[in-house]
């Protein structure tokens, strides 16, 4: 009895992710001309002005963290800068993956419980 994995041709994965990856750079750059063209080239957070090469750190943000909700009217989009888009994000890390790289700040498990703490004294009382 041998379990048999499916074996798909070499690279198919690779290209179903590079054809993702290219889809989701063209719906980006779509919904970022659209949402430049709908608001001024400013960060909605610290007001820095944007315009020619520092355009591209000027990020569309998704106010609903959902970048597959691409509303026309653009009531879904934010133009943020590069920081302000990483501040914003860090407040709301479970609900998005963009820029995974940043460290979490989880709360750290409370050690209140010692788990071998009875154990201690039982083996305290045996011997
Ligand atoms: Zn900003
Ligand atoms: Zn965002």
């Amino acid at each position: 009895m041998s379990t048999k994995k499916t074996q798909e041709s070499p690279g198919a994965e690779d290209r179903v992710v590079a054809m993702a990856r290219r889809e989701r750079d063209q719906r980006e750059q779509g919904y970022r001309a659209q949402a430049f063209k709908l608001y001024p080239r400013i960060c909605a957070r610290c007001g820095r002005e944007f315009s020619g090469k520092n355009l591209r750190e000027l990020t569309v943000h998704h106010k609903d963290h959902n970048h597959d909700n691409n509303p026309p009217d653009g009531s879904n989009w934010e133009l943020l800068c590069l920081y302000c888009h990483d501040n914003e994000h860090a407040r709301y890390q479970a609900a998005d993956s963009y820029g995974s790289g940043t460290s979490g700040e989880e709360p750290a498990p409370s050690a209140s419980h010692t788990p071998f703490a009875n154990l201690d004294t039982l083996l305290n009382h045996k011997k």
